[in-house]
């Protein structure tokens, strides 16, 4: 038998300190190649749903303090704006913030692992990736860092440490796509 496909949503709210022609530039430059790259491993189509400018949703503060509690204070916005405004039916939703500043110094972004919400903000190109691949089971243990075409040294989404002069390879190791490939087979019916 066989069963409509189902899709994954993934809801992208701008926090406030992100520009309009900033926001213009984040699908194709922060999001499109890792979703190219999760839809082959989900074996499912990704739809994507820009939202900004929502009073006490994308405002919160996320700097200062634990990092933790602004991934906190994210839950508890996202979930209960979902609450009151999204009839959306997919099993599988994820909610992430993105943010022009980084949470701190060393963190870029913070991901309930495996969860429905994320921060990440765009200090590095690879940060929505890994913050929404922690959501779908990528480890920082099971990150390679490769070479790219140019024979330069590049990390995989889900290495955990920026390097000063390593590029990003904007792809997940092997390992990585076979730990989330395990996440989505659990939905499957
Ligand atoms: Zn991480």
């Amino acid at each position: 038998m066989t069963t409509a496909t189902e899709f994954i949503r993934i809801h992208v709210y701008y926090h406030d300190d992100v520009s309009a022609s900033t926001r213009r530039i984040v699908p194709r430059n922060y999001l499109k190649d890792c979703i190219t790259e999760l839809e082959r491993v989900a074996r499912r189509p990704f739809v994507i749903e820009y939202k900004h400018s929502i009073p006490g949703v994308t405002d919160i503060e996320y700097q200062g303090g634990d990092p933790r509690h602004a991934l906190n204070r994210w839950i508890s916005a996202a979930l209960g704006y979902q609450d009151r405004h999204i009839r959306a039916s997919e099993r599988i939703q994820r909610y992430l913030l993105v943010t022009q500043q980084s949470i701190n110094d060393e963190v870029l972004g913070i991901a309930q692992a495996p969860g429905g919400c994320a921060i990440a903000s765009l200090t590095n190109y690879q940060t929505i990736a890994h913050e929404l691949g922690h959501t779908f089971g990528m480890r920082h243990e099971d990150a390679e860092l490769h070479h790219n075409a140019f024979g330069l040294e590049c990390a995989t989404y889900g290495y955990p440490e920026q390097g000063g002069l390593r590029s990003n390879c904007y792809q997940y190791s092997i390992k990585n796509r076979e730990n989330m490939a395990r996440y989505f087979a659990q939905y499957v019916d």
